[in-house]
């Protein structure tokens, strides 16, 4: 591969990581309470329907609408139903005393609350009700099977599981939930000049030498993507070396995943070692921050591990994991190729003004102001990782494009990201 080969399309090469991937063969069966954030393997039936019977949808009072012509008819109360009582049949010309969640007993057709609802006890100790409004037939019920009917798949394979999936599947009584089993991911990092916290202290560092940031960026990206991380640490810009890191990273890991190293000095190293320990797919991609990406294979046949190469400024590498490395990860824990494209950002406003055209597309780090308009951190530096953290989204800037303030700009939130 020529170092000046052009450069990809970065929707180009989203597409051709997806269609190399395949989502991992193996699933797992795990309890609900531990499957945030997991990808189904199989589709979640309901054996039930949800409610499982019709109830009430407030405390007050369950009737006959027919019973109450007119507002101000009084009703004798003629029981008492709590959530998870089952009442008996309504005697007919009486009102139900009924709380949230209650199943509606048979003969009842609508509930009135208690805020409308003037409650009257009488000298036998009995007590009736005065109901303040004319119910309509079916107030304030919750129909049974409104939420889910029994035999549908609440959940489909593919789904990544939220905590509003996880409570879904728990509404239908599904103790243990068929997912994908983790990407097992070995990390590492290159860089002579890098150290880590804890290790060297501030006031000891070395000159030139800098804390290894990405180390921990990336570890925390894989692990909330449900990844296994097996972090091999530093290696050293040495060819020799990096093979053999390549090399122990292959052995039962699905993706090797490093940073910096990619771009075309004679101190990276990662390009020629990939090449000759696998192969090398692409690499230079027409995006900023990130142009330097490394995609392809270590090792060969079944026993192959996929590899990618982010570069190792902070932001690049985070960018470029962001819109490159979580689709492939979702993709092998099998999330539909469909729902892993470039994400469609928000057309909203700018409040930002862009006076330089970059030939590449450009992701800037954006944030929204108080009236909902698009502002960006003053220094869009590659190696600026307090503006990723400042961020709440990225301005999507097609190549060669400028913006004036009060332009529609397309703003992708993180939680597009996530
Ligand atoms: P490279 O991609 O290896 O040419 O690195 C590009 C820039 O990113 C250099 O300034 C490196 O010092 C910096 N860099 C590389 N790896 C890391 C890392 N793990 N943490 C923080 N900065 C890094
Ligand atoms: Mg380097």
């Amino acid at each position: 591969m020529r170092n000046n080969a052009p450069l990809q399309n970065l929707d180009d090469a989203l597409a051709q990581l997806l269609a190399a991937v395949q989502p991992l063969a193996q699933t797992e069966s795990v309890p609900t309470a531990q499957a945030l954030g997991r990808v189904l393997a199989v589709d979640v039936i309901a054996a039930l329907d949800v409610p499982p019977g019709d109830n009430s949808a407030m405390d007050g009072y369950a009737m006959r609408a027919a019973d109450v012509p007119a507002p101000g008819t009084v009703l004798p109360v003629s029981q008492r139903i709590p959530a998870g009582v089952v009442g008996q049949p309504l005697q007919a010309g009486t009102a139900a005393r009924i709380f949230t969640g209650a199943q509606i007993p048979t003969g009842a057709d609508a509930v009135v609350m208690q805020e409308q609802c003037e409650a009257l006890a009488e000298a036998d100790g009995a007590g009736s009700v005065r109901v303040q409004i004319k119910p309509m037939h079916g107030l304030s019920i919750r129909r049974r099977g409104e939420d889910v009917a029994r035999g549908s798949a609440v959940l489909k394979q593919g789904t990544r599981l939220t905590p509003a999936a996880l409570g879904l599947a728990a509404s239908v009584g599904a103790a243990l939930l068929g997912v994908t089993r983790r990407p097992r991911v070995a990390l590492f990092s290159t860089g002579d000049e890098l150290v880590m916290p804890g290790e060297v202290a501030p006031e000891d560092m070395p000159p030139g030498a800098i804390y290894n940031a990405n180390r921990y960026t990336l570890s925390g990206l894989l692990q909330a993507l449900g990844c296994e991380v097996t972090d091999l640490g530093l290696v050293p810009d040495q060819l020799e070396a990096t093979r053999a890191a390549l090399r122990v990273a292959a052995e039962g890991h699905d993706l090797i995943l490093t940073s910096g190293g990619v771009s075309v000095g004679e101190e990276d190293h990662l390009r020629p070692a990939v090449q000759a320990e696998g192969r090398l797919d692409l690499w230079q991609i027409a995006m900023k921050p990130g142009k330097p990406l490394a995609f392809g294979v270590i090792g060969g046949g079944a026993g192959s591990t996929w590899f990618i190469g982010l570069p190792g400024n902070p932001v690049s590498s985070l960018v470029t994991f962001l819109l490159l490395v979580r689709p492939v990860l979702l993709r092998l824990q099998g999330v539909p190729v469909a729902l892993l494209g470039m994400p469609r950002g928000l057309p909203l406003r700018s409040a930002f003004r862009r006076t330089k055209a970059d030939s590449r597309r450009e992701f800037v780090r954006a944030r929204l102001d108080a009236e909902g308009h698009v502002t960006v951190y003053p220094n869009q530096s590659s190696g600026v990782l307090t503006s990723m953290v400042w961020a709440d989204g990225l301005v999507d800037i097609p190549a060669g494009t400028l913006v004036e303030p009060g332009q529609t700009v397309s703003f992708i939130p993180m939680s597009f990201l996530q």
